[in-house]
């Protein structure tokens, strides 16, 4: 299993010395990446124009409550009843 990155590599322009550049291929699977629920597997990047094709990927649940508690944005739980963020 890896966790699938999906990108429009036209998009990606790394920054070297100031200058940002633009790639000359595909990107490769590079070190591990953890989200904010505290996963942590090898990226594979593949073209964006994929990203639906095995269906569509839907939001992890709780790095959805981590980064809306974050940035102060009411969970889509308090959203739908009118409340608003706290902080905790
Ligand atoms: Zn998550």
């Amino acid at each position: 299993m890896a966790a699938l990155i999906y990108l429009d590599a036209q998009t990606v322009h790394p920054v070297i010395n100031g200058e940002w550049h633009r790639l000359a291929g595909a990107l490769e699977p590079a070190e591990a990446i953890t989200t904010l629920c505290g996963i942590t597997d090898t990226p594979v990047f593949m073209p964006f124009s994929e990203r639906r094709s095995h269906g569509i990927p839907r939001q992890c649940d709780e790095c959805d409550t981590i980064y809306r508690r974050g940035h102060g944005i009411p969970s889509r739980r308090d959203r739908l009843s009118g409340r608003r963020a706290t902080q905790e």
